[in-house]
């Protein structure tokens, strides 16, 4: 249970020495119930505050890791509800599922495509995070042949699925030393899969009926000594799965409710593109931490990585690029300057349309926290002074005969200021829009 500020202060030396960077004991206590400070900051706290004070702040959601060190993902650890409480922390693993039904010379290129696929975005790289190998033929050849082919030729974390305990041992034995997931552990054979876990050091899907059935299951399993789960409670459809996911995060966060206390997982699947695609974003948005697909087909796969990193990017924390001068095709001395804000949407929308416009340009980044254009002006981060303090400081004046300076539409009203700090140039007010500035530019290169 979670402690209170004025309880982690009783445990607390009271000396406000400062040490922990924090100048009094309280702060410190205060920050500590907030989950902003770690208590080994505090040199001097006992070994009891140390033991009560851990517990206390032990993740409400277990993190689990899954899949080799070099492509290891990480799962749950999640502290709240909704994404503007704070964040959503661990983005949700997308695993592609392949069945040892099919022969391996078949299923090859898919595997490869499903080590292949990279989706770039706003200057992130979007992957597949695991592969689920579904035992269909319930023998143990095939299984292990197929576990074994997607482990050497993707290096990914396998789930791996099966009902067969000689079939799951022959695969664990494959992935020695890479932390698979099994599933499923459920009330019938909760022993014996608790077994395997153990010995070949996975994590462990619990898999029952009911939630009731599902808290007592992870009970039991953790009395047998597995620490590393993943809640699988499947449901007739995709309303049910929704609030079953929705009520086991509120178990853990809002009631401290141990037996929930572990990652998600969801599986989408169907003939139909559309509806697979429908349920597999609610289960995203509430509350996925891995997502197994049936098939690796890329109308899919698109919306989703574009849906889970709006998702999972902080929202207090806007994604930025680098501020700097960059140069957007072959920019030459007579090529104008043009300036934006580092908030990498934008960068993105304005470098890809100077580029389609065949114009080159320097585009300069000016640092304003990664905000838009106008939120940027509205808070001060993105005035005429600052504009012009970046020209100055990036060097562009000296590669250039014609000083052009653009600055975006939206914030026409400090083109004035920035004249003034940028005696010499010539300073055009750009159009609001980044779509409007291909033929903008095209306009100012024929003048
Ligand atoms: Fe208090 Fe420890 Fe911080 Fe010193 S280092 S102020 S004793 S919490």
């Amino acid at each position: 249970m979670a402690l209170t500020g004025l309880q982690i202060f009783k445990l607390l030396p009271k000396t406000n020495c400062g040490e922990c960077g924090i100048p009094t004991c309280m702060a410190f206590a205060m920050k500590l119930a907030a989950k902003n400070a770690d208590l080994a900051a505090c040199p001097y706290a006992s070994d009891e505050a140390k033991k009560i004070v851990g517990a206390a702040s032990r993740p409400p959601i277990r993190l689990v890791k899954i899949g080799p060190p070099e492509r290891e993902v990480a799962v749950g650890n999640e502290t709240v509800m909704f994404r503007h409480e704070k964040t959503f922390v661990h983005p949700t693993a997308i695993a592609i599922a392949f069945g040892d039904d099919e022969p391996i010379s078949e299923a090859c290129h898919r595997i490869a495509e499903a080590r292949e696929y990279c989706l770039e975005r706003v200057g992130e790289k979007l992957r597949l995070d695991l592969i689920l190998v579904d035992n269909f033929s319930e023998e143990v050849q095939p299984f292990a042949a197929l576990v074994k082919t997607v482990a050497g030729a993707t290096g990914m974390g396998v789930i791996l699925r099966s009902a067969n305990p000689a079939a799951l041992e022959a695969g664990l034995r494959i992935l020695e030393g890479q932390r698979p997931l099994i599933h499923a552990a459920t009330p019938a054979n909760a022993e014996a899969m608790a077994a395997l876990a153990l010995k070949y050091n996975a994590s462990l899907v619990a898999r029952a009926a009911t939630l009731d059935e599902l808290a007592a299951l992870t009970r039991k399993l953790a009395g047998l000594g597995v620490k590393d789960m993943v809640l699988d409670l499947p449901a007739g459809n995709p309303a049910s799965t929704l609030q079953n996911n929705t009520i086991i995060r509120k178990m853990a966060l809002k009631n401290a409710y141990e037996p929930l206390g572990y990652p998600i997982i969801n599986f989408a699947a169907g003939h139909d593109t559309v509806s697979v695609l429908a349920d597999a974003c609610t289960y995203m948005c509430k509350y996925a931490s891995i997502l197994v697909l049936d098939r690796m087909q890329l109308e899919l796969l698109l919306p989703l990585m574009m849906l889970r990193q709006n998702i999972y990017t902080d929202p207090q924390k806007p994604i930025q690029v680098e501020p700097k001068l960059y140069a957007v095709g072959d920019p030459g001395p007579d090529s104008p300057v043009i300036a934006t804000t580092n908030f990498s949407l934008t960068y993105f929308l304005v470098s890809g349309e100077i580029e389609n416009s065949g114009v080159p340009a320097h585009l300069l980044i000016v640092e304003s926290e990664g905000m838009s254009v106008l939120t940027a002006w509205a808070a001060g981060k993105f005035t005429g002074v600052k504009v012009g303090a970046a020209v100055k400081s990036c060097g562009v004046e000296k590669q250039l005969n014609r000083r052009r300076l653009i600055i975006p539409g939206f914030v026409a009203q400090i083109s004035g200021e920035v004249e003034e700090a940028l005696p010499g140039w010539e300073v055009l007010v750009g159009p609001g829009e980044a779509a409007d500035l291909g033929p903008f530019l095209k306009r100012q290169a024929a003048r």
